[in-house]
């Protein structure tokens, strides 16, 4: 049900020998909200990310995320519905685009397929099932036409896309997302930001680091700002971006 609790977090901790990257964080994931977290280089927003989708454990903290708790290994946060995309590109290339969005779907390519149905029938329905899933995404991210080409052949803001489209063929509950407009132009991450408004409509939970100040306010519903691995400011996007706080510690230094 939109507006109910899905994760929560207290106290979340992550040091790196002398580096505390993150410094006792408390979030709250409400069901059907589009979360942006904005914050300096430094911030700890990667690292807070990569706690909340299970890629490194905390030094500290309590909390779950879809029922898993904290520090759990990663493939059950997958298997919960969190899927995420990267900082930088992490695409097959020599893949075809649907392959790369197929691989989101927990099967690893058409071809394995196939030389899946030679020996279990019921892989038919799996694979009818996955090539739906792959295809609708690719649709939505308007990437369809482009299904046959390897990522090489897109433009920046298409790849970004696809890695959407590949986490979104994972069927996820939560969608965590790592700078996604980086390197877009204006049209691009305007277009992204309505793509990411529409999965919110769709009941997907989104959570991104971005770091498009304008980008982020089209798209969020709440905004959370990290500052030295603390959230220093969160709540209405433009009544936060508007804080003095998070101004001096941030958006001045733009
Ligand atoms: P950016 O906007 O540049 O991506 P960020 O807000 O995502 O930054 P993090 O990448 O989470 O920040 O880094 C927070 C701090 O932790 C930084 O000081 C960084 O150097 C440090 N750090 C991150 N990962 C590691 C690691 N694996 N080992 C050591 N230090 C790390």
């Amino acid at each position: 049900d939109p507006g109910t609790r899905i994760a929560a977090v207290t106290g979340l901790a992550k040091s790196y020998g002398a580096v505390d990257a993150v410094r006792g964080v408390d979030l709250e994931i409400r069901s059907g909200e589009v979360l942006g977290i904005i914050g300096p280089n430094g911030a700890g927003k990667t690292t807070l990310v990569n706690m909340i989708s299970g890629l490194e454990p905390p030094t500290a903290g309590e909390g779950e995320i879809l029922g898993v708790p904290l520090g759990a290994r990663p493939h059950r946060f997958a298997q919960a519905g969190v899927s995420r995309t990267f900082q930088h590109s992490k695409l097959f290339e020599r893949l075809t685009v649907l392959d790369n969005v197929l691989v989101g779907t927990h099967v690893v390519s058409r071809s394995t397929y196939l030389r899946r149905l030679a020996w279990l029938p019921s892989a038919r329905r799996d694979e009818r099932r996955a090539l739906a899933l792959a295809w609708a995404q690719l649709e939505r991210v308007g990437l369809a036409d482009r299904a046959g080409l390897r990522p090489g052949a897109l433009s920046y803001g298409d790849r970004r896309r696809l890695e959407i489209a590949r986490a979104l063929a994972a069927h996820p509950t939560l969608l965590i997302l790592d700078e996604p407009a980086a390197g877009m132009n204006h049209v691009e991450a305007a277009e992204l930001a309505s793509l990411i408004r529409g999965l919110a409509d769709d009941g997907v939970t989104v959570l991104f680091i971005e770091h498009n100040v304008k980008m982020v306010l089209e798209a969020c519903t709440r905004l959370v700002v990290l500052d030295f691995g603390e959230v220093i400011a969160q709540g209405e996007p433009r009544e936060v971006a508007s804080d003095p706080r998070v101004i001096e510690a941030y958006l001045g230094t733009e």
